[in-house]
């Protein structure tokens, strides 16, 4: 069935492509490991209706100054030696009548993002670029199923918060421990389990899908996101299209990123 026929299909928009160079006008701790840069600038045309959208942000060299750079057709055009490190990142919240938007950055401990989010403070500049598109799912299966480790919390707590009332949502969410835990307000009728880590390294356990294993479905057709480290991701989808009869079409299962490797993440 193509969009035309199919109400459930999801619906992809393009948006012009632009840079923005924002400044941090708060810095605040969520948990002990997720911490919120809230950015104020020019925000004019900023669109990014799809629950899991994403916006590059750009970290630069240590002592160059963030700046935009013109767009050409090998992407931004910055010069040698100033050239940043791009990561993907989630829009929380954002309000443009306030040109204020939140990013919520995990403090795993490494990488330029992580890094940089560990020392921000406010007054200083970081730039981003996008959402070049975002992807929207209809509010009309029977139910859902969101899973994703703490990466992906950002676009799962978009997603609750916008469901309606009649949703009703399965969500499965790997965190550290109890402390790391986040409130999800929203509407609608949603039955949340965490695994926990305790302790072992992000990436390295299968918590996820050994609780996704044992669980009971509600009858009908649902449509799942799963987010976070690349291998879980796959091995979720696998099990939902493979072992439990979902329909591919309605799986989203998107690596945000891989153990071990530096600006990893499959095509998405
Ligand atoms: C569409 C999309 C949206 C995303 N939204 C968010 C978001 O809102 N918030 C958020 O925090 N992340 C988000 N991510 C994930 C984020 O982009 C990656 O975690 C990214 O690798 C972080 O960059 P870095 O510079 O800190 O580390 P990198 O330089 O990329 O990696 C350095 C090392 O750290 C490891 N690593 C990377 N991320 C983690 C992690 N979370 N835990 C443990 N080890 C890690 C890598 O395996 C590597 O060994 C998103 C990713 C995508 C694709």
């Amino acid at each position: 069935m193509d969009a035309i026929t199919d109400p459930r299909a999801p619906q992809r928009i393009r948006h012009e492509t632009r840079m923005r160079l924002l400044e941090i006008i708060g810095v605040t701790n969520i948990t002990p490991t997720m911490r919120r840069i809230t950015l104020k600038g020019d925000m004019t045309g900023f669109a990014a209706p799809g629950h899991a959208d994403h916006i590059k942000a750009f970290f630069f060299p240590q002592g160059v100054e963030p700046k935009l750079a013109p767009i050409g057709r090998q992407g931004t055009e910055f010069a040698d030696g100033e050239r940043p490190q791009m990561r993907d990142y989630t829009p929380r919240q954002y309000d443009l009548d306030a040109g204020t938007l939140d990013l919520d950055f995990v403090l795993h401990g490494d990488g330029p993002a992580s890094s940089w989010a560990a020392q921000a403070s406010i007054g200083q500049k970081l730039v981003i670029g996008g959402p070049r598109g975002s992807l929207i799912v209809p509010a009309a299966f029977d139910w859902y199923l969101l899973v994703g480790d703490e990466t992906a919390i950002p676009a799962l707590a978009r997603r609750i918060a916008e469901l309606p009332a009649a949703a009703r949502v399965l969500a499965v969410i790997e965190v550290d421990n109890p402390a790391e835990r986040q409130s999800f307000p929203g509407t609608a009728d949603v039955s949340l389990t965490h695994v926990y880590r305790n302790g072992a390294p992000a990436g390295t356990t299968s918590l996820i899908l050994d609780r996704i294993r044992t669980m009971r479905f509600p009858p009908g057709t649902a449509y799942a996101f799963v987010a976070g480290e690349a291998s879980m991701s796959k091995a979720v989808r696998t099990h939902l299209t493979e072992t439990r009869g979902f329909d591919p079409e309605y799986v989203k299962a998107a690596g945000y990123w891989l153990l071990g490797t530096a600006d990893a993440k499959e095509p998405h």
